[in-house]
């Protein structure tokens, strides 16, 4: 059955079609060793009917042929769009499904603070789903529930990364018109076990259990984010992207999926209606829309996805932008991450190491960041060009 044919574990994305397909409920999704989530069979129950094959969107893949169209866009409300990771525009088009009665499926933090698929069917509660949540999401049911809600007639906005919209539009097998699909520019997931290590430590280091995370604040700025954690002893960690080691496991690609290296679902072709990411460079493309709060980039990808945005488009600043150009800046809408060769020692010693220790033994920092840092520490010596060429070469040599 599933784990049979895809017997690579670089194929299996995590998807959850084929158990939310399964007419027995037989197959259940069990971690690794390295904490990703993989379909198992009960084969003591399975009736051979194959539909865990036929649903997988890796097996039998839909080759798009779409004509996104993109957009550099903001959310005038600014406190919205403060709190969100780009430019706001998931909870603008989230907020016009739940004015019609609908209902919004994203990742939200449980409480044990897991990443998984969940619903809001106010806009109260869209605070849960909003933001960023680098790790992989655990889908488990959702596609059901997503159905469920269909069939009866509500509107559905799901919104998730691109191999979870494949997963949901197999599983489903038909198209509604009460449904639409918003994937996110995916740079890959990081595995659920590391996260929940790192959450761990930074417990440990606070002497508390966290209370509150954001992945993305934007107090220095959005293009220099950070992380931060509000403890219930009201202790408060917050570190930039490029020093928070979680953050910098990630971004070295050390952490991911085996299917992110080779995500089949990278392109402008999406199956999507819409796609949300970050406008990285927009200072160069459109700086008139840079203010460094968050600019979005999405792409419209289909007639549902243009009517939506017709309606939501006053409640925005928006300019219509080359896509080849504005994805010059973002190379993760049409490439996957490449694999780190140190991936296999990072995951060996996730358990026998701190993690701090694990992320300075396993991710190196760049060198220009290391020449920042020799020069901080340095900081007292004039720096003459002689100097300035000894401490290039002492990195090199490190
Ligand atoms: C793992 C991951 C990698 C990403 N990589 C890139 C990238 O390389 N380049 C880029 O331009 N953008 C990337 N993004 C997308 C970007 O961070 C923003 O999510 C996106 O631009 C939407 O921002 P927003 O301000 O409109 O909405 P926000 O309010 O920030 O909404 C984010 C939305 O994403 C959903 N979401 C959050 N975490 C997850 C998750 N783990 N799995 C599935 N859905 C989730 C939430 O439910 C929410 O609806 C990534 C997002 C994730 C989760």
């Amino acid at each position: 059955m599933i784990n049979e044919v895809l017997k690579s574990k670089n194929l299996c994305m995590g998807c959850h079609a084929c158990i939310n397909v399964c007419p027995r409920s037989c197959i259940s999704m069990k971690a690794d060793k390295e904490g990703f989530l993989y379909p198992t069979v009960d084969y003591s129950l399975c009736i051979k009917c194959n539909k865990c094959v036929t649903v997988c969107p890796i097996i039998n893949k839909i080759e798009m042929d779409n004509n996104p169209v993109a957009y550099s866009c903001i959310n005038n409300d600014n406190t919205i769009r403060l709190d969100s990771s780009s430019g706001g525009i998931f909870t603008l088009i989230a907020e016009k499904v739940i004015d019609s009665g609908g209902v919004v499926f994203g990742a939200r933090f449980n409480d044990e603070f897991e990443v998984e698929h969940s619903f809001v069917e106010t806009k109260e509660r869209l605070c849960k789903l909003r933001g960023s949540k680098y790790v992989q999401s655990k889908i488990g049911d959702s596609y059901k529930r997503v159905k469920e809600f269909l069939n009866s007639g509500r509107e559905v906005l799901f919104i998730g990364t691109p191999c979870q919209i494949a997963g949901l539009l197999s599983y489903l097998g038909q198209s509604y018109r009460n449904l639409l699909t918003v994937d996110i520019i995916c740079h890959g997931v990081p595995s659920p076990y590391v996260w929940s290590k790192y959450v761990e430590f930074r417990e440990t280091e606070a002497g508390a259990p966290v209370q509150r995370i954001s992945f993305r604040r934007k107090d220095e700025g959005w293009k220099k984010y950070s992380v931060s954690f509000l403890f219930k002893n009201n202790k408060e960690y917050r570190q930039n992207l490029s020093k928070d080691i979680y953050m910098k496991a990630f971004l070295q690609d050390i952490s991911l999926r085996l299917s992110c290296y080779d995500c089949r679902f990278k392109g402008m072709s999406r199956q999507s209606d819409i796609t949300l990411g970050d406008f990285w460079g927009i200072q160069y493309v459109l700086p008139e829309m840079d203010d460094d709060m968050g600019t979005s980039l999405i792409f419209i990808n289909s007639d549902t996805g243009q009517e939506l945005f017709e309606e939501i488009k006053y409640k925005m600043s928006y300019l219509k932008v080359d896509i080849a150009e504005a994805v010059k800046f973002n190379l993760a809408a049409i490439e996957s991450s490449k694999y780190n060769p140190k991936r296999d020692g990072f995951m060996a010693e996730k358990d026998v190491l701190p993690f701090d220790k694990l992320v300075s033994k396993y991710c190196t920092d760049s060198l220009f960041t290391r020449m920042k840092i020799k020069v901080k520490s340095d900081i007292k010596i004039v720096l003459t060009k002689t100097k300035m060429i000894d401490i290039v070469k002492s990195i090199i040599d490190k």
